[in-house]
């Protein structure tokens, strides 16, 4: 999703050490006994802010959305491994933390509480997490990067380009250049088209171009959910996946269908459950964790 201006306008208010010999390795059973209470991978969903809609045709090429308001959860997802914590999406603005609902065109935007807030809820700094991956840089999904400065960016080449056009001009949407800007002091590893972010398959961020030139989704392996995949924006509600509709923002629409189809693909041979980011409710069933 696109909102021109918001961010202008909000933004106006707006080790390890490694030893020189290494350690003894521990006897066998105190190994496996390690390996045995290894904190399983879990996921806990936080709210990183909601948006209402007052007409939703841009969310249907066909236009059968016309005139139709809805409401979107604003989700972000904190994956809590074993060897680290991967923050997926990083939301609404901090900005609009507290403030009243901030309306311009069709959105109206708002945000109760902070990431970081929601990490201190959880015994957490923003120095726990590790990595950060965005599905995509649009306004929604970028807006808390200032509370995790410290964390390495997981970008794909072709997302980063669109933030940060290799010939120096702007963005698409020059009105979120600042933000993006908030992304140049981290760390950044630059991914491919699928990457298994933890090395044990567990968690794997696989493109899905077409919503912008390097949409991503997440799949998760979760010890008792079994296979998940979090669409990103590659579906922006339950009927745009049943009906196969397709926004009129996309960047480019042909692509957008092709990663519908290779997303259901592996979504069928994965037998996993498929999680619509701003469903609300898909959101709902989950009750904030993911085993
Ligand atoms: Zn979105």
């Amino acid at each position: 999703m696109r909102l021109a201006l918001l961010l202008t306008s909000a933004a106006a208010v707006l080790a390890a050490c490694t030893p020189e010999t290494p350690a003894a390795a521990p006897p066998v059973e105190e190994a496996a006994a390690e390996v045995a209470e290894a904190a399983p991978l879990t996921v806990n969903v936080l709210d990183c802010g909601k948006i209402s809609i007052s007409d939703l045709d841009a969310f249907s090429t066909s236009g059968d959305y016309k005139g139709v308001p809805d409401e979107f959860t604003d989700t972000c997802y904190l994956i809590n491994h074993p060897n680290g914590r991967l923050l997926w999406d990083l939301g609404l603005p901090t900005q609009l933390v507290g403030q009243p609902p901030f309306t311009q065109q069709i959105f109206t935007v708002s945000v109760e509480k902070s990431i970081t807030d929601q990490l201190t809820e959880l015994g957490l700094t923003p120095a726990d997490v590790k990595y950060v991956s965005i599905s995509h840089s649009h306004f929604d999904h970028i807006g808390q990067v200032d509370q995790v400065q410290g964390a390495t960016w997981l970008v794909n080449q072709k997302e980063y380009d669109a933030m940060f056009p290799p010939d120096g001009s702007a963005p698409a949407d020059p009105s979120l250049a600042a933000n993006f800007a908030l992304f140049q002091p981290m760390t950044r590893e630059i991914i491919g088209a699928e990457h298994d972010v933890f090395g044990d398959g567990s968690v794997v961020i696989f493109e899905t171009p077409g919503h912008t030139p390097g949409h991503a989704s997440l799949q998760l392996k979760m010890p008792e959910s079994g296979p998940i995949l979090l669409t990103g924006d590659l579906y922006h509600r339950t009927e745009s996946r049943t009906l196969g509709r397709v926004p009129r923002f996309n960047s480019n629409e042909a692509d957008t269908t092709a990663s519908m189809t290779a997303f259901e693909k592996r979504a069928t041979d994965l037998g996993a459950k498929v999680i619509i980011q701003h469903e609300p409710a898909d959101i709902a069933l989950l009750g904030g964790v993911i085993r």
